[in-house]
């Protein structure tokens, strides 16, 4: 077996694994890697070239695959879950496959709304499974390829299992261990310590969080922080916004239902909030569509906030901007570019973490520093990670019991201290957990 650690070793980012079994090629996720595209990402009508994009380093060296003679073995392209940093390079490189795309509806309902905002048409058959099921993929031989469903911060998310001759690979890139998701299902445990039995060769884990000496907290924890903020804060003659990550539809579940016990009209705006929600909607799995009215376009979003400014204390809205992007509502609004002013004691919750890149830090400090002068109170940190901490990786290798593990996920400060909890648990260092950059292979 040949592994390819294509991206997502040198970064947080532009995620994808390759695995060669015999005569056969599968690549698990293409992502974006996300800070050189940041600036252009609430912009309208905004179309890169895959050109541009390698140029700027913005999506997997996949070329890698056409040196190797690999191109034309691949049989599947698997899709874990909906982040941009999983398939945002999907529009962009799927094209020299001939090979289905495979993923959970969810995944794929989101897949088909970038596809659309991009105005890419791919000729790959996209084929939805749904999370805890499995498929045959047809190579030279046949293989078993499960979706094994597990916790994140977006829904259906899952661990993907393929089953080779020479034992099952199993891509766990995202996950955290969640047994109270608030939308969606649990962990599968059993079919993880079936695979246990079976006999996992590698296992491809996401090693973001293996220096948090933690359990990553439930979403139920995220919950009753947002239940805090928003219930038992004074906020009877305030304006209430919120910002999350637009494709975290479990906490936009929470916001919705603390919403609708204010007894507040519910407003979501930005692009890639309608964008997430809608994906979310056509595939059943927006239980509060119902509760809220979104706004897209600029004539939306404008004519929801005037009629937010005359009914300030009725109205929750829920924003894009928790990063600061330029573009996004709540960066415009610290602007004073809408047709909305915060006024003092208005509350502004984020509900999200500022990414760790200088890009993002000086974005959101920025942003917070024009939001303060306007009087708002400021709620930072709402928010529970979607990634698993060193005490849930330890469980997860004591369930699936794998001969050799990949960190993934990240540079070499995210991905040292997987190699030393493994080495903690028994592992040799560079014979059955591997240090890998972007661009090299790995023989099993
Ligand atoms: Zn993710």
């Amino acid at each position: 077996m040949e592994i390819y650690t294509i991206g997502g070793f040198n970064e947080v980012g532009k995620n994808m694994t390759v695995v060669k079994t015999g005569d056969d090629v599968f690549i698990f996720d293409a992502g974006l890697f996300l800070p050189p595209v940041i600036e252009l990402q609430e912009e309208e009508n905004k179309n890169y070239s895959e050109k541009r994009l390698r140029s700027i380093g913005a999506i997997p060296n996949d070329l890698i695959l056409d040196k190797m003679g690999l191109r034309n073995k691949v049989r599947a392209i698997l899709l874990g879950h909906a982040h941009l940093d999983h398939l945002g390079a999907i529009p962009y490189l799927a094209y020299r496959y001939k090979a289905p795309i495979i993923g959970t509806p969810f995944t794929l309902a989101v897949l088909k709304k970038i596809l659309g905002d991009s105005k890419i048409n791919l000729s790959n058959t996209l084929k939805t499974i749904h999370p805890n099921s499995s498929c045959i993929i047809k190579g030279k031989k046949n293989y078993k390829v499960e979706f094994i469903n597990i916790t994140h911060s977006t829904l259906q998310t899952s661990m993907i299992a393929l089953h080779t001759p020479e034992g099952v690979v199993l891509y766990a890139n995202d996950f955290k261990l969640d047994n109270n998701p608030i939308l969606g299902l649990p962990p599968n445990y059993d079919a993880l310590k079936k695979i246990s039995k079976e006999g996992v060769k590698v296992l491809i884990v996401d090693s973001l969080y293996s220096g948090d000496d933690r359990k990553t907290p439930s979403e139920k924890i995220a919950r009753v922080l947002l239940e805090e903020v928003m219930l038992t804060v004074k906020n009877e003659n305030s304006a209430i916004f919120v910002a999350t990550f637009s494709s975290h539809i479990a906490r936009l579940k929470s916001i919705v239902d603390f919403g609708r016990k204010l007894n507040r009209k519910i407003y979501f705006i930005g692009r890639s909030l309608n964008k997430y929600v809608t994906a979310a909607k056509e595939v059943n799995l927006c239980p509060f569509y119902k509760d809220i009215q979104i706004g897209s376009y600029k004539k939306q979003v404008e004519s929801i906030l005037r009629k937010v400014s005359k009914e300030r204390a009725k109205s929750l809205v829920v924003c894009t901007g928790h990063q600061g992007e330029p573009g996004s509502i709540m960066e415009r609004l610290s602007r004073k570019q809408l047709p909305f002013e915060f006024q003092p004691n208005d509350n502004i919750i984020f509900s999200s973490k500022t990414i760790p890149t200088p890009v993002n830090i000086a974005q959101k400090e920025n942003m917070d520093k024009r939001l303060r002068k306007l009087g708002v109170r400021i709620f930072d940190n709402v928010h529970v990670s979607g990634h698993a901490g060193r005490e849930d990786l330890r469980d997860l290798i004591s369930i699936v019991n794998p001969k050799n593990i990949i960190p993934a996920h990240g540079a070499l400060q995210q991905l040292t201290p997987m190699v030393e909890l493994a080495r903690e648990m028994g592992y040799k260092v560079g014979k059955e957990v591997h240090l890998m950059q972007d661009g090299q292979k790995l023989v099993l």
